[in-house]
């Protein structure tokens, strides 16, 4: 054998062998159902780590790994979506809303709370809100939080199973609580109707991945004792959480103080709510002992800044309640009379604003803690940090790219910053919940959404008409 064949025959002998164990790592490679690769991650977790050219693996509905790209690719394969030029961040949590009143936008505003309530929106849902209402009520509102990025939110409305079946099918998580209230309410005329019907709901949910059923007591100004305690009895013998608005106007607190003797956090307290799987929302009038009591019981809080300034409630003691160790979410409250707008970037942006122009310092409430506020702050006061608020393995699937290829969003120089200060809903690309890809290069992919605005369009007239408006 000639010299140059022996070294053909070495060379090809190599080759084949470099082939076959490329081919082994191939098949070593693990499957999975997604790879969301090449952008720069930020996974919130607790180090808060970046992964400047980073990847996260997806199985089913959970992530099975993150970290740089080269490791992620190295050892899982599956469909790629290509994030290069994206962020990519936990889904947002909006900890607090009504979505179906997202067919009232615009319909009363520039009033007080209490004449909002009682003169204009406790009527019109009296004339307007049936199951229909609700349902399409929730898809609108659904089109619009995907479209800014909420991969779950927290609601309060009535016909709440309905707003369950929705939720579900534009395959968001939400955490949905059937609204228990001292009058006729558009879905139950009693207190007996409410219990029976939120029995059933918390029933029929449990164990579902992305519905978490809940009683929502309305509030202190507007349930007994006795509705609070009735509603609290039954979230507990179904660990269920209770969605509830808390201090959230100054005549609460002043009645409060004359009729039971003190706070509302106190009073709600006494009555024996205050707990571990309790979601309360704005706790505006909140003093030192309310602070401390609610980090002790473990009551989650939600933050809702563009309604406290709209309807002009006050603002939250944020950084107190976040030094006595109280977990403090954002939300957007209802998309009528209170904000009006489901999207949770706003809040981000206004929630480190007003803490700063508020204490007259611009150091107070920087950009990373409402980023916090967004995502893991937000499922803690859901009490779902377990399962969702950041990218973590064993996590599930919910997280959103967002676009840096937009004249608002270059240079970058800090990624907090920019999402505080500088991205906007609009920027958000792509969303996965649970795993699903929900929107994809800005296409809803769970909702017709032309369908949606038309009737949205339709419902405007006809509440107009229930009014006497036209
Ligand atoms: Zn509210």
């Amino acid at each position: 054998m000639s010299e140059r064949r022996i070294v053909v025959r070495i060379i090809t002998q190599l080759v084949a062998c470099l082939v076959f164990s490329a081919a082994l790592l191939a098949q070593a490679k693990q499957g999975a159902d997604l790879l969301v690769s090449g952008g720069i991650v930020v996974t919130m977790d607790g180090k808060r780590t970046v992964y400047q050219d980073g990847s996260v693996a997806i199985k089913g509905d959970a992530i099975v790994a993150i970290g740089p790209r080269t490791e992620v690719e190295a050892r899982y394969k599956g469909v790629v979506i290509d994030a290069r030029g994206r962020l990519v961040l936990p889904g947002f949590i909006n900890g607090h809303t009504h979505v179906p009143m997202t067919l009232f936008r615009g319909l009363h505003d520039d009033v007080t709370l209490n004449d909002w309530l009682y003169k204009y929106i406790f009527p019109a849902e009296a004339k307007n809100v049936n199951e229909e209402f609700v349902r399409w009520g929730t898809r609108l509102a659904a089109a619009e939080q995907i479209r800014s990025g909420v991969t779950t939110f927290a609601d309060m409305y009535y016909f709440e199973d309905a707003v369950a079946e929705e939720t579900k099918a534009a395959g968001m998580r939400g955490v949905l609580g059937e609204t228990f209230i001292d009058f006729p309410a558009p879905d139950n005329k009693s207190e007996a109707e409410m219990l029976a019907y939120t029995e059933k709901f918390l029933k029929r949910w449990q164990g579902d991945v992305l519905i978490h059923a809940a009683p929502a007591p309305h509030s202190i100004y507007t349930c007994s004792k006795k509705t609070l305690e009735d509603a609290t009895a039954l979230a507990r013998k179904y660990h269920a959480p209770i969605l509830i608005h808390v201090a959230e106007m100054k005549k609460e607190r002043d009645d409060s103080e004359k009729v039971n003797g003190m706070s509302p956090v106190q009073y709600l307290d006494k009555v024996g709510v205050l707990g571990p799987d309790v979601v309360a929302a704005h706790c505006i009038f909140v003093d030192e002992a309310d602070r401390k009591l609610l980090a002790e019981r473990q009551v989650g809080c939600v933050h809702n800044p563009s309604s406290n300034m709209m309807l002009a409630s006050g603002v939250a003691p944020l950084e107190e309640m976040r030094a006595a160790g109280v977990a403090v979410g954002l939300g957007t409250d209802g998309p009528a009379g209170s904000n009006n707008d489901l999207d949770l970037m706003e809040e981000i942006d206004l929630a480190a604003k007003l803490a700063k122009v508020t204490k007259m310092d611009p150091l107070a409430l920087n950009a990373k803690a409402v980023v916090e506020m967004a995502t893991i702050d937000g499922a803690r006061a859901l009490h779902m940090e377990k399962e969702i608020g950041s990218l973590e393995m064993g996590k599930k699937a919910d997280l959103v790219l967002i676009s840096l290829d937009e004249p608002n969003a270059v240079p970058m120089y800090d990624v907090y910053a920019q999402i505080a200060y500088s991205l906007k809903a609009s920027d958000v690309e792509t969303v996965v919940i649970g795993g699903r890809v929900v929107m994809r290069d800005r296409k809803l992919l769970t909702i017709d959404e032309p369908r949606v605005l038309e009737k949205a369009r339709e419902y405007g007239k006809s509440v107009k008409a229930s009014l006497g408006m036209e």
